[in-house]
Parts: structure tokens; sequence; C-alpha cells
């Protein structure tokens, strides 16, 4: 009983090659219970090797994580034997657009703890208790009722350049830190509001809806499949989509652009730009968002430092490179202090790209007020949480990431329903705005 590749990944590129056969590559997975992760791996390859699957699968008792590849002639072989297995019996499979007969050269099935490393080391909740799922155009239908609130479980540097309008987007590095956060926000509306949650490929909402229906929260959903699978029944249904900018994916292209609208901004000059890149300087490797412009100019590094940097002797960055670590920095853009429109712009003997829209964020000293809990379109009224003072006559900035800044004088509010002149931590306030605020939109006083 052969358990194990024997073939060298060039002995099989040339077996694939030979034998002139089409290959499909799909990618699917599910969470399930899974006593004996070891012997269930066992048997997918018993059953898998024959049919010339190749790919990278993981098994843990959560479940199953699965990228591969196959003839496709034997799809319909290797999609009964997926059927016989209970928890798989049915299960969406996400078939590549793009195929590349080479994508896998081995059939490669580990045992992991996990399927996904989330680093949520919670027991206490079953994974497979999940929210609905929901297909692009019953998704877009609950993304229009007012009483939905729609949560990115992406990190900051993907829900920076694309997201659904509207959405909640955590300011955050990884999925883990992003569930407290937004629990805190949400917790008042355990059972009034629909909860409906979206991720690259839908597999970090498993997890995420099961973790909502556990703190108790009544109405949980999720986007089916993910952004990617959202997109393509867009585009194969004809709707909208609701999902704008460009889709972050970790390949040589960092995001698939899904509508023409640009949602973010140049690291460094602040103008309109959605291009991800890595910082030239292999020994910083920061991923930031860099325009044309401030590419030319910088050499595609991210900071003075760095321009200066891959200027040295190879030998030279060699030798100040050993000891440094950086892995952990490499996504931290927009915390890192590099990235600073600021610090740029001092190094007087640097050229650097005009600013065309310094952002309020870096210029003005601002006090955090309160944070937005609903808009009311038909009165074009919001109403925020206060958490510090505010009264008449005050300068106030909202900023959200769908919201976008907006500043104001503050002529007259509600404080928990009555006119007032001033606010305090604790009360709840409205005020006519023009434009639509969404939860937890930040509420800021300015100086004078
Ligand atoms: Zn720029
Ligand atoms: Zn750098």
């Amino acid at each position: 009983m052969q358990l194990f590749n024997t073939l060298s990944a060039e002995e099989r590129a040339e077996l694939i090659d030979q034998s002139g056969k089409q290959r499909l590559t799909l990618s699917f997975y599910a969470y399930a219970h899974i006593e004996d992760p070891k012997q269930f791996r066992d048997s997918l390859f018993l059953a898998w090797d024959p049919l010339e699957v190749l790919g990278r699968i993981y098994v843990a008792t959560e479940g199953i994580n699965a990228q591969l590849s196959l003839p496709a002639d034997n799809f319909y072989a290797f999609k009964d034997h997926l059927d016989t297995i209970p928890f798989l019996n049915g299960i969406r499979l996400n078939v590549a657009v793009e195929q590349d007969d080479h994508s896998f050269l081995k059939l490669t099935i580990k045992v992991r703890n996990k399927i996904v490393a989330d680093g949520l080391n919670d027991a206490t909740f079953d994974v497979t208790n999940k929210g609905i799922h929901l297909g692009a155009k019953d998704f877009n239908t609950m993304l229009e009722d007012p009483n939905t609130i729609v949560v990115d479980f992406r990190n900051h540097y993907e829900s920076e350049v694309g997201h659904f309008t509207g959405a909640i987007t955590p300011d955050v590095d990884t999925f883990r830190e992003s569930l407290p956060i937004i629990e805190e926000q949400i917790a008042a509306h355990k059972e009034d509001k629909n909860l409906l949650m979206y991720c690259t490929g839908g597999i970090r909402c498993e997890k995420a809806s099961a973790f909502f229906k556990h703190k108790g929260f009544k109405n949980v959903y999720q986007l089916e499949g993910g952004i990617i699978e959202y997109t393509r029944q867009v585009k194969a249904e004809g709707l909208e989509s609701k999902f704008i900018g460009k889709n972050f994916v970790f390949d040589h292209r960092l995001g698939e652009r899904i509508t023409d609208d640009i949602v973010s901004n140049c690291h460094q000059c602040g103008k309109p730009c959605d291009n991800h890149t890595n910082c030239a300087n292999e020994a910083c490797h920061l991923l930031f968002i860099q325009c044309d412009d401030c590419k030319e100019i910088m050499h595609n590094t991210c900071s003075v430092e760095c321009l200066d940097y891959i200027q040295l002797p190879l030998d030279e960055q060699v030798r100040r490179r050993r000891g440094i670590m950086n892995g952990n920095m490499i996504f931290k853009k927009g915390r890192s202090t590099n990235i600073s429109l600021k610090e740029i712009g001092e190094a007087a003997d640097i050229a650097i790209a005009p600013k065309v829209k310094p952002s309020p964020r870096q210029r003005i000293k601002k006090v955090l007020v309160g944070k937005g809990e609903h808009y009311y379109p038909k009165a074009g009224v919001g109403q925020f949480s206060v958490e510090g003072e505010l009264k008449l006559g005050d300068t106030v900035l909202i900023s959200g990431p769908t919201t976008g800044d907006h500043k104001l004088v503050i002529d007259k509010m509600f404080v928990n329903g009555n006119e007032a002149d001033t606010a305090s931590a604790g009360d709840r306030v409205t005020l006519n705005l023009p434009f639509r605020i969404r939860l937890s939109d930040k509420l800021f006083k300015l100086p004078g």
C-alpha cells in the first residue's frame, strides 16, 4: 500500500506533459469534526492517488482545506469519491479560472493542528455551527437592508484597496485580532441586526460566523465562497458589484481589479492610488501603496532610509542586513514609522511628488469624542455615542473608511433625545448630516 509520493517533481512534470491530458485546478474547504485525521488522510491518499490528483491538502480535527489539480477526465470520479464522505457530499468546488497544468507536482496531504493558521485557540465553540451562506444576489439584497451590519474579515492592507460599500473594515493585521474588536463594536446588536460577513475565499467567515453565533448573535450570514465567488457570480448573472475597488490576492498581481473605483491613496503623496508594492530594499520589503510618480522618485522604496540603503554597495547592504529581523514588519504598512508623509517631506534634499491630497489624519491634532451608531436616511440624521466632551460651535471631523472625511461645525444637536448645547461621555447625540455615516465611524473634535 503506497501512501506517499514516489515520483520527483521533475518526473511528474514530464509525465503530465507526456499524457497530454488537460488538468483542472480546484480548491475547497470544510469545517467538520474529524476523529482521526491521520486515518482520514491515508484514506484520501489511497482514493486520490490513482485519480492522478496532485495538490496541497491540510487535514485537521477541525476539517479539510484543499488546493489540487487533476485530469479533467477524472473529475466525476473524484466528485463521486467526495460524495461518499458525508461532510463533503455536494460541496462546492472552486475551479480556478486560469488553468496551469503544472500548478501542483505532488500529492501532499498533511495532518495539521488547524486547516488555516487563524491564531484562534478557542475550543469552546463548534466550528461547524456556522452562519447562513448567501450567494451574490442575496448578499446584495441584504446589504440594502438598513438593519444589516456588514463586516470585512480581512486584514487592513486587504480592505484598504477594496471592500463592500458600507462595510466595517477593522484596522488589524490578523484575523484573530479582528474578532474581539468587532464583538465590542456590535455587542449591542446581537438580536436586532443582521450580521453579514465576508472575506477573500469564505474560509475565515466559516469560523468567524461560528464564533459570533457562539457569542449570542442571532442573525449571522456569510458570503459563500468569499469575494472570489461573489465576483464570479456578479459577472455570470450580470449583477451590480457592490464590492468596490480591488480584491487583494497573494500572487504577483497583489490585487485583482473588480470595479474602477480607487478607494485608497498613495502612502507617500496622498493621491488616489491602489497599487500595492513591496519596498525595493530587501531588508525592509514593506508592503505599501505607492503611485507611479513616487515610485520613480523613491526608486520603489518606502522611505528616505531605504532609498539611501539601496544605493550602498551590495556587500555593505549584506553586512548591515545580518541579524536584522524584518519579517514581522512587512504587513505593518500604515503603522510603520517609515510610511509617513511628514517624515519624507522633512527630508529637504529629497524630491518628492507633490502632495495632492494632504490627509487630515496626519496634519490636524484631533481628539476622538465619539463613534457612529446609526444613520437615519429619511431624516438625514446621524447618531453617535459620545466618549468625550462636545458643545455647540465645536468643529468636528467625521471619519470612516467608507464615509470618508467630513468636517463641519455643530450648530444644533440633540443629546439623549433633547435639544442641548453640551454632551459628555456616555451621552447619545444626534446631528443633522447631509451624508451617510456608518457604524463605528469616528467623531473627532478639531481645534478652533
Ligand atoms: Zn504618490
Ligand atoms: Zn523600506
